[in-house]
């Protein structure tokens, strides 16, 4: 390697610059190379040097503009001709980012490299939608799956959703109706609540309220469009039941 060359694994957060942290804002400044995928908000990229150099890496669901192995050997080449390198994903790069994978290439290599977390899609759904993912009265677990993934119908999911649980859905719009089947084959009630928040945390973020059973009607009536987390559990209705002024029994919670 020539002079001390190193990959910044950077979560970019959800969307809003706002909710970059001052550490990634920091190194997006300072980066000779910022490699960055489809989910990054342009505006971040104005806080690169001008003279970096900017490489896309965008991928689309089930097709990839570049393949992750192609990716990695990327990171690495500029990295050991002794350049600073920001690898710059959307959330966080350790929930289902592939961060895990693009460390572990550059630790084979022998290249330095560092992770700074990001606000992931949950968090920033969560709080934007004001559904806590946990609650003291509602859910003492919360579970972060992709429904998007090679043979989705033999993951095990079972005890993810439930009473006092809650489940969190990343990339489930396309399957959605898989989901809501594979859920209430595991004995999940077709009336528990669940909210999809699209767009979290950005100008055209839209939270829509339903029932596990009519999930795939939703998605399609309502059009719902990635990037969307599916969010299921009591929690995201409490506020319903408060206008409802129904009293809600609090589940077991050992905190
Ligand atoms: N590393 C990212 C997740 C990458 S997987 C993170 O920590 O957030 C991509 C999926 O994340 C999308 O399909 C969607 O389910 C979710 N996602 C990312 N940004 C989102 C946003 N602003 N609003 C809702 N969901 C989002």
């Amino acid at each position: 390697m020539a002079r001390g060359g190193k990959i910044w694994l950077v979560g970019a957060g959800p969307g809003d610059p706002e909710l970059l942290t001052l550490r990634a804002a920091r190194l997006i400044a300072g980066a000779e190379v910022i490699v960055h995928d489809g989910l990054i908000d342009p505006d971040l990229l104005l806080l690169a040097s001008p003279s970096a150099r900017l490489i896309s890496v965008a991928k689309q669901r089930a097709r990839h503009t570049m393949p992750q192995d192609e990716i990695n050997a990327l990171l690495i080449r500029h990295a050991r001709a002794g350049r600073l390198v920001v690898r710059l994903k959307g959330g966080d790069p350790f929930i289902f980012g592939r961060g895990g994978e693009e460390a572990e290439a550059a630790r084979a290599a022998g290249i330095p490299v560092e992770i700074v977390p990001g606000i992931s899609a949950a968090h920033a759904a969560a709080a934007a939608a004001q559904i806590a993912l946990t609650h003291r009265d509602a859910a003492s677990v919360v579970s972060f799956v992709a429904g998007q993934c090679k043979g989705l119908a033999e993951q095990d999911w079972a005890g993810l959703a439930g009473k006092g649980r809650t489940l969190v859905i990343y990339m489930g719009v396309a399957t959605a109706g898989q989901i809501a089947e594979k859920l209430m084959a595991d004995g999940l009630a077709p009336d528990m609540p669940l909210a999809v928040v699209e767009n979290a945390a950005r100008p055209r973020m839209r939270v829509l309220r339903g029932l596990l059973a009519g999930l795939p009607e939703l998605v399609l009536r309502e059009r719902v469009v990635s990037p969307a987390l599916i969010v299921i559990g009591e929690v995201t209705a409490r506020d319903n039941a408060a206008l409802a002024g129904a009293v809600r029994e609090a589940a077991p919670c050992a905190s």
